[in-house]
């Protein structure tokens, strides 16, 4: 295992096994818990919905057609992957990619909580309705707030489209480079 990967591991067992967590249903019917990737001395953590089926299969976040959305994303706005660390609101795949549902976001809240006190980031993008309704606790108008940035607790937090939704939506592509930029510009302001 990454080193990163079994420190977070470590981190989180402190509030239960997460690689076998009976938190939620959504233990019912995972293939692996999706803990997150990146370095833990990361400025940048991306909070994307859940995992997809890739990502259930191969046990790391944003693998799939929105992972190389992602990954592109970043490498418009001159961030790279290996820099920022990704997560989600969940970490088990919700069946058939429904969205989590309020109780298993709940549930699974605790780990997310500790994986941002162990990180420290100085910017938090919050990717898609469900990452920034769970992370500033409101109703989120994506189409109005998407590119804004919310300062809290020291942290700046930026919300932005999942990158998911390019697949559907391809005019949205150049809307997230945009918050994606200014993400990168965040970062300059140190
Ligand atoms: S989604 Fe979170 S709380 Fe639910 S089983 Fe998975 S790790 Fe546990």
């Amino acid at each position: 295992m990454d080193p990163d990967l079994e420190r977070m591991v470590e981190l989180l067992n402190e509030i239960d096994d997460i690689l076998c967590c009976p938190r939620c249903d959504l233990a019912l019917s995972r293939t692996k818990v999706v803990v997150g990737s990146g370095p833990l001395d990361a400025r940048i953590v991306l909070i994307g919905e859940a995992p997809g089926r890739n990502e259930d299969e191969k046990g790391e976040p944003f693998v799939g057609a929105a992972g190389r959305n992602l990954d592109a994303l970043l490498e418009k706005s001159g961030i790279q992957r290996r820099d920022v660390y990704i997560t989600n609101v969940v970490k088990c795949r919700p069946p058939g990619n429904r969205p989590p549902r309020a109780c298993e976001i709940e549930a699974c809240h605790p780990y997310l909580q500790r994986q941002l006190e162990a990180i420290s980031p100085k910017i938090i993008v919050l990717m898609g309705r469900t990452a920034a309704e769970a992370m500033l606790e409101r109703k989120v108008n994506l189409g109005k707030e998407h590119g804004t940035v919310i300062e809290k607790g020291g942290i700046k937090y930026m919300i932005t489209y999942h990158p998911a939704a390019m697949i559907y939506n391809q005019w949205l592509g150049d809307t997230i480079a945009g918050d994606f930029k200014k993400v990168s510009a965040l970062l300059l302001e140190g």
